[in-house]
């Protein structure tokens, strides 16, 4: 019996969430595995974030909320762009889902009619196409390999627009490759978006605070005011704050296209629960200390990565700037020892090294494989060891 139609079937489970699962598999079975495959912080939120969820759940009265979201965690969230992006919203250009990904899919599910294309730079994020695509949109890759630093240029921006492009997806820091859009990089892609007046902006900011180098974050909100009616900007707590499990996502935007993201989550999840809402607005609006120490810790380790890989020649590695990832070139080890391509690279690596990553095929970008680098300083020192081993043992 085939239970899917035709979206379900044409689309993957997320990538990065079945290698996690194969690994704990392996894992469980006994054998010694560094997970490095999925995204999110090793260490816990700040204890404020734990202590205001606590007193939500004293004061009671949790019931259904605005589909928008609380006002008091809008109003924070407000407060956020005002002090560290100079952007000021109101409280209706603001909402809230359960996670950057389900704005992502909402705004979708609200603008994408069937053909329509969304242009997204490669590599990407691996949840955008399969999410363009669920809701009948064509995802286009622009390809932006190491050599265009991992970014799109006007040139190709202009290159990829049809008269059916809808949105162009920009996420800046990357994931997986931790390149980061300067304000001239931006400036470059708004003269492109000037002469095309109908499409529309998704700047995912989430690892807006996990700076590695010296290379500062810019909103492209703040650098492209003219854009303004078309963009929308998607943030979130859950990596900012090591609260990927609480599943607090926000965006900010022209209200009309806000209200229609509302509607989508009114008819889906009705809100978003309001402990996690009470948790998100005490972590927006506490002390920022925790989100400075953690940048510091991911660039710590972000070095000891760096210095391991550069000793091994037959991998290509560029610094990220910022997220936590390492993004490596593996296509000197395709064709080895029958490695066809990159997916059979991370699945020798998983099979016979212990180490899960994932495969840049992912990330539309195949011939790399991705580290998290957030883990700790031993099992990332063990994770480089390993890969050392299986590229020397193909030489
Ligand atoms: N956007 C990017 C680029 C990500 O890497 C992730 C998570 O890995 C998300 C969005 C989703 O974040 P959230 O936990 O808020 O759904």
């Amino acid at each position: 019996m085939n239970y899917e139609n035709g979206r379900s079937s044409g689309i993957k489970a997320s990538p990065s969430m079945a290698i996690a699962m194969a690994a704990k598999k392996l894992r469980a079975e006994g054998r010694d595995i560094i997970d490095l495959s999925l995204g999110e912080p090793d260490f816990e939120p700040p204890a404020h974030v734990a202590e205001a969820a606590h007193e939500a759940i004293r004061a009671g009265g949790i019931r259904y909320g605005p589909a928008a979201g609380s006002e008091a965690l809008r109003r924070a969230i407000s407060d956020k762009f005002r002090k560290e992006n100079r952007l000021d919203f109101a409280l209706d250009e603001i909402t809230i889902a359960n996670g950057a990904k389900q704005i992502i899919f909402d705004a979708f599910l609200a603008t994408l009619e069937p053909g329509d294309e969304v242009v997204i730079p490669a590599p990407c994020w691996v949840s955008y196409g399969d999410i363009v695509a669920l809701h009948g949109g064509t995802p286009i890759y622009v390809e932006c390999g190491p050599e265009a630093g991992f970014k799109l240029s006007g040139a190709r921006l202009e290159a990829a627009i049809t008269p059916r492009t809808k949105w162009l997806m920009l996420n800046s820091p990357s994931n997986p490759t931790g390149a980061i859009y300067t304000a001239g990089d931006y400036a470059a892609l708004e003269a492109i978006l000037s002469r095309h007046p109908r499409i529309l902006v998704l700047s995912d900011e989430i690892y807006e605070h996990i700076l590695l180098r010296d290379v500062p974050f810019v909103s492209f909100g703040e650098v492209c005011p003219s854009l303004r009616d078309r963009t929308l900007l998607v943030n979130g707590v859950s990596k900012t704050y090591a609260m990927t499990g609480w599943r607090v996502g926000y965006a900010a935007g022209p209200k009309a296209l806000v209200a229609a993201i509302n509607k989508m989550q009114s008819q889906s999840v009705t809100s978003v629960c309001n402990v996690a809402q009470a948790a998100a607005a005490a972590a927006l609006a506490g002390d920022q200390a925790f989100v400075a120490e953690a940048a510091r810790t991911f660039a710590r380790r972000a070095d000891l990565v760096a210095t391991a890989l550069e000793k091994i020649e037959e991998i290509e590695f560029i610094r990220p700037d910022g997220a936590f990832y390492a993004f490596i070139g593996v296509r000197r080890l395709i064709g080895k020892s029958n490695l066809a391509h990159d997916t059979a690279v991370a699945a020798h690596l998983l099979n016979d090294y212990g180490l899960s990553s994932v495969p840049g095929s992912a990330f539309a970008m195949p011939g790399f494989i991705r580290l998290s680098i957030a883990a700790s300083d031993q099992e990332l020192q063990g994770a480089c060891e390993r890969l050392a081993r299986m590229v020397t043992s193909l030489r």
